[in-house]
């Protein structure tokens, strides 16, 4: 049998496993896995009943389950509870509540980025998003700022209140970035790198995982069990779309696999149009079709002047067009009884989608 811990167990509550542990005649060994799951070994024959070990752990703060075999039933399952509702700063994604993060691809200068925050902010993003490390296709590409991106995001959370959710490539980055990031982001880049995914199962931070451009939905899902069973409960998966034949948009987004995994999981998934459309005039249609499709959310690219930016710029809106699609995610909410939270911006109540022009005078 297996026991499976919160990664956010204190010290206090892992002295009262081993004390269950110890009342059990049973050792607790940890897994490859991650430091939170153990293999209760026992030193009698026969060993403690099923029963005994659920009855010794299950109600003990900082314990999840026990197990027969790990993985038996993937962590990411439906089948396991209710929505996992997963909060960040004012953000809330999943269980009802949605919330929209915004910002430039990359972080490209400190005053630009306090004047992106400002724009977003106010027109309902809770969070705002900005890469410091990038990944780009080309090595002779903008790399991100590095650290100095990091202290800009530091000083615009300090000046905004906005919580910041940014990428994090290489695991040696990850306490540098834990140090800025209210949720850290795994690209679609990295969705499989399991060593990131097995350090960042460790650590007490809300993950966004993209899924990768080739990724299947399971192989997605695999890398969402990666974080879960290293013992960090708090993951959002991101459909930011898969390559296709056609070169029309960017990448595909997938809005069937938004559908599926609202049902297949309990995790919160939200959808990145950006990524998907690679062109601005597209984002708010993609954007629509994300949330009517249940996504708990958007994340988008916002820059102030789009044909300046040092990457991404050709699928940068700016803060109108953002305004447009708050309210548009705000009423595509109210239709299926959920709430976007958009913080001081009010979704005007008596807004509907506004007719596209094709359509216009045809009723
Ligand atoms: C990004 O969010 O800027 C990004 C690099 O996205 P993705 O990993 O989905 O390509
Ligand atoms: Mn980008």
């Amino acid at each position: 049998m297996f026991l499976h811990l919160q990664s956010t167990i204190d010290s206090a509550q892992r002295a009262e496993v081993e004390a269950a542990a110890r009342g059990l005649g049973v050792d607790l060994v940890p897994q490859d896995s991650g430091a939170h799951l153990m293999e209760l070994v026992s030193a009698g024959v026969p060993g403690p009943e099923r029963g005994q070990v659920v009855a010794a752990f299950t109600a003990l703060p900082g314990v999840v389950e026990v197990l027969d075999r790990p993985g038996e039933q993937p962590l990411w399952s439906a089948t396991r509870h209710e929505s996992t509702m997963v909060k960040v700063g004012d953000a809330v994604f999943g269980g009802g509540s949605a919330a929209v993060i915004a910002g430039p691809c990359a972080v490209e200068d400190g005053a630009e980025l306090l004047e992106i925050a400002r724009a977003v902010q106010s027109r309902g993003a809770t969070l705002l998003r900005g890469g410091a490390f990038k990944p780009r296709s080309s090595p002779y590409s903008f790399q991100g700022l590095g650290a100095r991106g990091l202290q800009h995001l530091k000083d615009v959370r300090e000046a905004t209140g906005l919580g910041i959710v940014t990428e994090v490539l290489d695991p040696r980055e990850i306490s540098s970035v834990l140090e800025v990031a209210d949720m850290v982001q795994v690209g679609a880049r990295n969705m499989a790198n399991s060593s990131l995914l097995k350090e960042l199962g460790t650590v007490d931070r809300p993950v966004l995982l993209k899924r990768g451009f080739g990724a299947t939905v399971d192989e997605f899902l695999g890398a969402a069990e990666y974080l879960l069973c290293g013992g960090n409960s708090r993951v959002v998966l991101c459909e930011r779309g898969i390559r296709s034949f056609d070169q029309v948009t960017r990448n595909l987004l997938d809005v069937g696999a938004i559908a599926h995994l609202r049902e297949a999981t309990h995790l919160p998934v939200i959808a990145d149009p950006s990524h998907a459309a690679g062109r601005s005039d597209l984002v708010r249609a993609i954007g629509r079709a994300g949330m009517a499709a249940g996504a708990d959310g958007l994340m988008v690219e916002v820059h102030l002047d789009p044909s300046a930016a040092l990457s991404d710029g050709q699928q940068a809106i700016g803060p109108d067009e953002f305004e447009a699609l708050v309210t548009d995610a705000g009423v595509l909410c109210e239709l299926d009884g959920r709430t976007l939270l958009t913080g001081s911006f009010q979704v005007p109540q008596s807004s509907s989608p506004k007719t596209p022009t094709h359509l216009r005078g045809t009723a």
